[in-house]
């Protein structure tokens, strides 16, 4: 059976090569090994270490990827690895940042990610938001200077399990082209709202405003895919199916047509403007070519239910929830993630034996 050999400078909680199981993946026709929540945390934390990141941030981003990965977020899991090496080795993110946070007003709390990933950042927000919502019924958090690079829905699930209505929103780096433009000057500026039910998991939706998140064009064009008519533009400003197409010198569209402009222009509004940041055609990554993430920033939004709404939120919720089924909706937004949580809890988390294999290689530096 194939294992993993333990990383350079091990902790005690290193990879243990025994708890990991092998299969084949018939469909895709590779190997694939099922490998546990807790030791996947800890090979993707050694790596960041290794690239740079003090533990307590590499702690949170792999926790962070390693969800992602559990869940089925293909795009924002151990995919990303190489790219947040890349970011941590061209200097472009302060990897040690110490988040700085300003109590702006009893329901406003400003932080400042100082250059610094905007994850470990919300995670120091954290307790004082939960202070901030509790005491005014609402509260907002805005964090400036911040470089995000994973799904969104792992920061608000936590919110709405804690009885919270949670949305936020994050603006990156010129990618999208407005509605009958052709150059890219939005971001591909995802939002997700997370909230609680009565029974069961939050409802949750994370979604890019681009007809199709970046990182799944990347993945198209690694597996050779075309993408869906409609998703970008070649250099020439043409339409185009191809993902190299739309990546070497093209844009890619928003979702919608006008309307998903308008939202990709609302999260520049929220995230860059009103955090105080970098609107996504300003951001200028020119002198770190190889990194990946943007200085831009994040606005979270935390409502307390129990303080305003007029009957029981999370049992309205399920009223919703009944009603969408009943009216043939048999997929929610999140069915699919907690279907991959379920699954992975069970048997491990499925990953293709090359990929644990170049997560080993950058674990040891290679
Ligand atoms: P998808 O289009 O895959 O999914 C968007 C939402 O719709 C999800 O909540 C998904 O639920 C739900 N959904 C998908 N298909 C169906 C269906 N058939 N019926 C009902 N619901 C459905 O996401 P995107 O490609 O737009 O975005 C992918 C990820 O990329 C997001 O997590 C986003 O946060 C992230 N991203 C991050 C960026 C950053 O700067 N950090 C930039 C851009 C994107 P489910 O999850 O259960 O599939």
């Amino acid at each position: 059976m194939p294992y993993l050999v333990l990383c350079v400078g091990d902790r005690p909680d290193a990879p243990r090569p025994d708890s990991q199981r092998s299969e084949m993946n018939a469909e895709a026709g590779v190997k694939v090994i099922r490998i546990g929540f807790d030791e996947l945390v800890t090979l993707l934390r050694s790596i960041l270490e290794r690239h740079g990141a003090p533990f307590a941030i590499a702690d949170i981003l792999a926790r962070n990827c390693a969800t992602a990965e559990r869940d089925g977020a293909e795009s924002h899991g151990v995919f990303r690895i190489p790219g947040y090496v890349a970011t941590l080795e061209s200097g472009y993110v302060t990897a040690n940042a110490t988040p700085v946070l300003e109590d702006a007003s009893p329901a406003l709390l400003r932080v400042d990610a100082c250059n610094g990933f905007a994850v470990p950042a919300l995670a120091t927000a954290r307790a004082t938001a939960l202070d901030k919502v509790r005491a005014c019924g609402v509260a907002v958090v805005a964090i400036r200077d911040s470089h995000h690079f994973s799904a969104l829905w792992i920061d608000v699930e936590p919110f709405a399990r804690e009885g919270l209505v949670a949305a936020t929103f994050v603006n990156g780096f010129s990618r999208i082209a407005p509605y009958s433009g052709h150059q890219r000057f939005y971001g591909t500026n995802p939002m997700a709202l997370a909230v609680p039910r009565q029974s069961g998991d939050p409802l949750v939706f994370d979604q890019a405003s681009s007809a199709m998140a970046y990182g799944d064009i990347r993945i198209a064009a690694r597996e050779g895919r075309q993408v869906p008519p409609g998703t970008g533009l070649d250099r020439h400003h043409q339409p185009t199916t191809d993902p190299n197409a739309i990546l070497d010198g093209g844009a890619i569209l928003p979702f919608g047509g006008h309307k998903g402009s308008s939202i990709s222009m609302m999260v520049e509004l929220f995230a860059a403007a009103l955090c105080g940041g970098s609107f996504s055609f300003e951001v200028n990554r020119d002198a770190y070519p190889t990194a990946e993430t943007s200085r831009s920033g994040q606005l979270v939004l935390l409502i307390d239910p129990s303080r305003g709404a007029m009957r029981d939120y999370a049992a309205r919720v399920d009223d919703l929830v009944a009603g969408l089924r009943g009216a043939g909706q048999s997929r929610l937004p999140g069915d699919r993630r907690y279907a991959h949580r379920r699954d992975a809890a069970q048997k491990g988390i499925p990953l293709p034996a090359r990929t644990l294999a170049d997560l080993q290689a950058l674990c040891d530096g290679k």
